[in-house]
């Protein structure tokens, strides 16, 4: 049995380079994988390895006082579900394009249960913003929620100028993934002057395992940054597909990537056209030379 750990956690970071180094060391030696930033705000990572190795590398963690009140979201998986191990140092966690740097640790908005943030959602008069990217809005997302239509998360500050200043006084709900784009986004919005700021504590991937909500309101699955692509939220039966095959509209959920070596785009594809275009995502990767 494999583990998945999903964590992130706002702390000052004195000595970026050296906490990488020792991290990069720690997961060699207990065999996991995956992706780990360190900036001087915090920690952010996203690993893969057997149970027995996340659990110590867990406890390696808390015993850092820095990192004791870090919270893991722990997903089952057969297997790896990255390639190899991924260690850097940036200047922020998240690369948001703002004048001055904000600090979640400092001040963000008001962090939402599972259980709060579905009563909320179905109240009429509050704006639901999803705090990710238009490609994973499209696999699936909250009922009723705004689209951002942004290709990266640095677009967020313009699209907010253009789409949320008309509705600045109403209740603001954002979500995302784990939990970590909202801590800036809502912290940004507060900055704002936006003063009715919430995110869901967590992420979609803490309310889809929330026993008492089981990822209500959640339509299709949830795009995920490694080897599984998605994986499923809502455990309730009602539960509606929103995926679109990129090639001919149909409702689907499976995500592919172009087999044009040159190209992998990841794209929305039902059975019959991953089949008729041999799985690309264009007539032109369909005829490329280098394919999987
Ligand atoms: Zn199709
Ligand atoms: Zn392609």
């Amino acid at each position: 049995m494999y583990h998945v750990l999903l964590y992130y956690h706002f702390v000052a970071i004195d000595d970026p380079e050296l906490l990488a180094s020792e991290q990069r060391e720690q997961c060699e030696t207990l065999g996991l994988r995956g992706r780990i930033l360190v900036a001087p705000t915090g920690i952010n990572g996203t690993v893969s390895g057997p149970r027995e190795s996340c659990d110590h590398y867990r406890q390696l963690m808390l015993a850092d006082e820095r990192f004791a009140t870090m919270v893991f979201k722990v997903d089952e998986v057969p297997s790896h579900v990255f390639q190899r191990l991924s260690v850097r140092v940036k200047p922020e966690l998240v690369t948001f394009r703002t004048a001055t740097p904000l600090n979640p640790a400092h001040r963000t908005g008001t962090h939402l249960s599972p259980r709060e943030f579905y009563e909320m959602l179905q109240r009429d008069d509050v704006v639901v913003v999803d705090g990710r990217t238009d490609y994973e809005y499209d696999l699936g997302h909250f009922r009723g929620a705004l689209r951002p239509d942004i290709a990266s998360f640095r677009e967020f500050p313009a699209w907010i100028d253009e789409h949320l200043t008309t509705v600045r006084d109403r209740p603001i709900l954002t979500y995302c993934t784990g939990g970590i784009r909202c801590e800036l986004l809502t912290a940004y919005l507060l900055e704002q002057g936006y003063s009715d700021v919430y995110q869901l504590d967590g992420g979609i991937v803490s309310y889809g395992k929330d026993p008492d909500v089981k990822g209500a309101l959640w339509d299709g699955t949830c795009y995920v940054f490694d080897e599984r692509i998605s994986v499923d939220i809502n455990h309730t039966d009602d539960r509606r597909v929103v995926g679109r095959c990129f090639h001919c509209d149909a409702p689907t959920e499976r995500y592919v990537n172009c087999a044009n070596l040159d190209c992998h785009k990841q794209h929305l594809s039902c059975e019959l056209c991953e089949e008729r275009t041999d799985r690309s995502c264009s007539p032109s990767c369909m005829e490329a030379e280098r394919r999987e």
